[in-house]
C-alpha cells in the first residue's frame, strides 16, 4: 500500500498517519519529523532548514525531494509507505511522480483530512503548549496556513478521484 496523507497544519495528519501506517504495516514517513530530527541532531541539513521552518515557510524542494527519495530507497519502504506532509506543492508532486515511475510504483490512495479552518489555529496553539514546537506560535501559524492554502490545497484537485476525504466530526 502506497499512500499520501494531506491536510492543513493542525489537521491531525501525524496522529492519523501513525494509526493508518500501523494498520497496513508500512512506515509513516513525515518530512516535518525528518527535518526536526536533523535540527535536533545538529546536522548540516538541520542547520540549513531551522530558520526556514521557524518562519513557517517551505524548505526548498531540492532538499525535501532528496530526503524523501533517500527514505523511500530504504528497505522498509520497498513494499509500501505512507507519506505525511509530502508532497506540499506541484513541484514535489512531479518529483514524487518521477520517483514512482522510475521504480515501477504507483500510489494506491491519497487521504485528505478536512478540518474547519477556525479550529486549526486553536489546535496548533494548544499543541504549542504541550509539545513546545518552535513553529507553533501565532505568527508562524498564520504563515503556515497561508502556505497550505496557496501551495498545498491545490494538490487536492490534482489528485482528483484518488482522494479519500475525511471530515472532522467537530464540523457538525
Ligand atoms: P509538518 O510537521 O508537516 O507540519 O512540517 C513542519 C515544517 O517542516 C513545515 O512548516 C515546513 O517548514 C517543513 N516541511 C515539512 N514538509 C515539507 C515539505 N514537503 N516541503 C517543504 N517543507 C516542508
Amino acid at each position: 500500500m502506497r499512500m499520501l496523507i494531506m491536510g492543513a497544519p493542525g489537521a491531525g495528519k501525524g496522529t492519523q498517519a501513525g494509526a493508518i501506517a500501523e494498520h497496513y504495516g508500512i512506515p509513516a514517513i513525515s518530512t516535518g519529523d525528518m527535518f526536526r530530527t536533523n535540527i535536533k541532531n545538529g546536522t548540516e541539513l538541520g542547520q540549513k532548514v531551522k530558520s526556514i521552518m521557524d518562519a513557517g515557510d517551505l524548505v526548498p524542494d531540492e532538499l525535501t525531494d532528496a530526503i524523501v527519495a533517500d527514505r523511500l530507497n530504504q528497505d522498509d519502504a520497498a513494499d509500501g509507505f505512507l507519506l505525511d506532509g509530502y508532497p506540499r506543492n506541484m513541484h514535489q508532486v512531479q518529483s514524487l511522480d518521477e520517483y514512482l515511475t522510475e521504480h515501477g510504483q504507483a500510489l494506491d490512495a491519497v487521504v485528505s483530512l478536512d478540518v474547519d479552518p477556525q479550529l486549526l489555529t486553536e489546535r496548533l496553539l494548544k499543541r504549542a503548549q504541550i509539545e513546545g514546537r518552535s513553529d507553533d506560535n501565532e505568527e508562524t501559524i498564520r504563515t503556515r496556513l497561508g502556505v497550505y492554502r496557496e501551495e498545498t490545497f491545490p494538490l487536492i484537485e490534482h489528485y482528483g478521484d484518488a482522494i479519500i476525504s475525511i471530515e472532522d466530526e467537530r464540523f457538525y
